[in-house]
């Protein structure tokens, strides 16, 4: 069962910006938990960006219609002029037991307001996908409040688990994890003097900063003739 994972904007779309962070930072946060544990579920996982790259939309939908993905599940953060505005949806092109599935399980866990599924036919990631799909709006940036949940890396992975337990249902496929979710933070590599930062994967008490991670910061290479990797700054 191969379930793309689309991390909402990125690169030069910011998405919506709240008082201090980014859509497109927390979407991919989001977007790499979600696979870590729909991975140790044993599902395929693809993803339409892993870094802060911009990938036009229609982009996106080839990706998985290529792969022949199973379901499509896209992350973003809602945002409104009213400050006030709070509160959970799903957004799919038809209604269908994932969007319902995944509305259900996010607010039960989180308890946040639910705005329920809104149908939606102009969105190119439910449009233009061949598999269901379904976009969920997590919580509003705009709002103070769900803006801090939005940035607890622990909220974060409650929903991600929330979206994974709603998968399992749809898929019939019990919920059975080992661990916890990997943490998923930042760490700061100083590169001659230069401080860059990197993703840090906490992991059965290991640290891991993944190679693909590592490219955007230093040039690596791999030579499979004599196994040596090489590094050096950008
Ligand atoms: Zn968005």
């Amino acid at each position: 069962m191969l379930i793309c994972l689309d991390a909402g904007h990125g690169g030069k779309d910011p998405g919506a910006c709240g008082a201090y962070s980014k859509e497109k930072d927390i979407a991919l946060t989001a977007v790499l938990m979600l696979g870590s544990l729909l991975d140790e579920l044993g599902f395929d996982i693809m993803y339409t960006r892993t870094t802060d790259t911009y990938v036009n939309l229609i982009e996106r939908a080839k990706l998985a219609n290529n792969a022949k993905a199973n379901l499509f599940i896209s992350i973003h953060c809602n945002s409104a002029a009213d400050k006030t505005a709070c509160g959970t949806e799903v957004l799919c092109y038809d209604v269908c037991d994932e969007a319902n599935s995944i509305q259900t399980f996010l607010t039960s866990e989180t308890g946040l307001k639910n705005r329920g599924i809104k149908i939606r036919k102009d969105l190119a990631v439910l449009n233009c996908t061949s598999m269901t799909a379904v976009l969920a709006e997590l919580a509003f940036i705009s709002n103070p409040a769900e803006e801090a949940l939005l940035n607890n890396a622990a909220w974060l992975e409650r929903n991600m688990t929330a979206i994974a337990k709603a998968v399992c249902k749809c898929f019939g496929i019990p919920y059975l994890i080992k661990d916890t979710v990997p943490a998923v933070t930042e760490t700061v590599i100083s590169i001659n003097g230069e401080d860059k930062k990197v993703r840090r994967i906490l992991k059965d008490g290991e640290n891991y900063i993944r190679l693909r991670d590592l490219e955007s910061i230093i040039n690596i290479s791999y030579n499979a003739a004599d196994k040596k990797v090489s590094v050096s700054p950008k």
